[in-house]
């Protein structure tokens, strides 16, 4: 019985290291997978442009005696898609830079309410163009630790995501609030609302609910990961609440005092 005993146990001990083995190649095999995705993602996202440049290029070689205006009128698409591979570039080394370490941080005591005061100010402007209102409310005075020049980035896409995605007439208000722990940035829009199927999704690199309305508006499906992956650097949170043809709120929630990882035992990121 005891010979059996140990016969049955030494079964069960390696289908256990077996099942585990399963789960964790099942997890490397989606690492791999997305990787891939994101590779096969990046390079379509960078050929789009160069396809539409060669097609500028060469209709305009094909032409003989080409009047000015013609000319001028490619020209000028032309550089509307190498501003747009540019930007797709320069969003891509952001989101690579962020996937580094914690201590790529840069932290120091940030005056939060200036900080946002500043971004609306500077995007104020580019509102206007569409009559859109951009609203500041602040419930405290707080200041964080935090990478300034990261946070800054973060709450830029999501301000500029409340201009694009809106309507014109409408409105982004942005609030600020505090607890002993933790701010709390909101960030409102009048706009489009996002359908609820899609809410986990945007925060995904290259997702876009609707490509032709993001293009439009120079977008490149980058700037909600980006901003997510700052938020987790800083140990926050994001999340959506959003209403098709009503609006969204993404709210974001970032401890006042930052942790540096590793310390206390390691402090992980929420999601
Ligand atoms: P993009 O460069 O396309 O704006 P983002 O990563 O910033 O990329 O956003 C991903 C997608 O999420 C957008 O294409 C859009 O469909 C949706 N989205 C983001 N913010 C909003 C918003 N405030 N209202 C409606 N839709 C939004």
């Amino acid at each position: 019985h005891f010979d059996e005993e140990i016969h049955l146990r030494g079964f069960s001990e390696i289908r256990l290291i077996s099942d585990s083995f399963n789960t964790m190649l099942g997890k490397m095999q989606k690492v791999e997978n997305s990787r891939q995705e994101f590779v096969s993602n990046v390079s379509h996202e960078l050929k789009t442009p160069i396809t539409s440049i060669k097609v500028l290029a060469d209709s305009l070689n094909m032409q003989e005696n080409v009047p000015n205006e013609v000319y001028k009128e490619f020209m000028q698409d032309i550089v509307v898609e190498i501003d747009r591979e540019n930007q797709i570039i320069n969003d891509l080394l952001a989101l690579v830079k962020m996937d580094k370490s914690v201590a790529e941080l840069n932290i120091s005591a940030v005056n939060v309410n200036d900080m946002l005061e500043m971004i609306l100010k500077r995007l104020r402007p580019i509102a206007a163009k569409r009559n859109i209102e951009l609203v500041f409310e602040s419930f405290r005075q707080v200041t964080a630790e935090c990478d300034e020049v990261k946070l800054n980035l973060a709450f830029t896409n999501l301000v500029e995501n409340g201009i694009k995605y809106n309507v014109a007439g409408g409105w982004v208000k942005v609030s600020l609030d505090a607890d002993h722990k933790y701010f709390y940035v909101k960030v409102t829009d009048s706009g489009i609302g996002i359908p609820k199927e899609y809410q986990d999704q945007i925060f995904e690199r290259f997702y876009r609910v609707d490509k032709a309305r993001s293009r439009e508006t120079g977008g490149t499906g980058l700037g909600l990961a980006i901003t997510k992956n700052i938020i987790l650097m800083h140990n926050g949170a994001i999340k959506v609440l959003s209403k098709e043809d009503e609006g969204s709120t993404f709210v974001v929630r970032i401890p006042l005092r930052h942790i540096q990882e590793g310390l206390n035992g390691g402090v992980k990121n929420e999601k």
